[in-house]
């Protein structure tokens, strides 16, 4: 299955169903797994168009009590600069460099997969949420 549904409507549930939480944080795991193997995918497209070695690189947001650290992970190139050796984030406004035989193909892989990561956070929060309604109600049924 490589489906990755749009959205997960969270609605408004009845305030009394647990079931309806269990149900959600369900489908919610599911699709993390479909996103993860997604993720891995792309990791492996990239890393093969790339003529150099991608560092994929787990990153910790620093901020406190963050349940989802490290994030990521995001790609880097190791260059070197002055003299010294440096991680090169494959963010916004980095280009190929000369080397790269699809550079398009690279950046929109690199456009694709970022897309994603936020995805990902944006369904691991949601579970978050349905495992906190459901310790909330059902007496610690939630998944850690
Ligand atoms: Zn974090």
């Amino acid at each position: 299955m490589r489906r990755v549904a749009k959205t997960t409507p969270l609605g408004s549930p009845p305030a009394q169903d647990p079931a309806f939480f269990s149900r959600l944080a369900e489908r919610l795991q599911e699709e993390l797994n479909d996103l993860e193997a997604r993720l891995e995918e792309e990791r492996e497209r990239l890393s093969a168009l790339s003529p150099l070695p991608v560092h994929w690189k787990p990153v910790r947001c620093g901020k406190e009590d963050c349940r989802r650290c490290p994030h990521g992970p995001y790609p880097y190139l190791r260059e070197k600069r002055e003299g010294k050796w440096r991680w090169k984030y494959l963010g916004k406004g980095w280009q190929p460099p000369e080397g790269f035989v699809r550079p398009q193909e690279f950046l929109e892989g690199l456009v694709r997969y970022k897309r994603l990561l936020r995805r990902r956070e944006e369904l691991l929060s949601r579970l978050e949420e349905a495992q906190a309604a459901l310790a909330g109600r059902g007496g610690g049924r939630a998944r850690r």
